[in-house]
């Protein structure tokens, strides 16, 4: 199981939402559709290409 935590991208955030999965693309692509639903803020201040934050949370997916 691959997974990646709101925590492990921003430890001082309050959201608990940890996508999981069989692969880094699959855990990637939830992280993502997340960050679009509850956290269109943090992804303006980011100021990241769809494909820039897709490779940033692929490099951050661990076991
Ligand atoms: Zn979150």
């Amino acid at each position: 199981m691959m997974k990646l935590a709101c925590k492990d991208l921003d430890p001082e955030t309050d959201c608990h939402f940890e996508a999981t999965g069989n692969s880094t693309k699959e855990v990637a692509g939830k992280m993502m559709k997340h960050m679009k639903e509850a956290h269109t803020d943090k992804m303006k201040e980011m100021g990241m290409s769809d494909a820039d934050m897709m490779k940033m949370f692929e490099s951050k997916v661990h076991a």
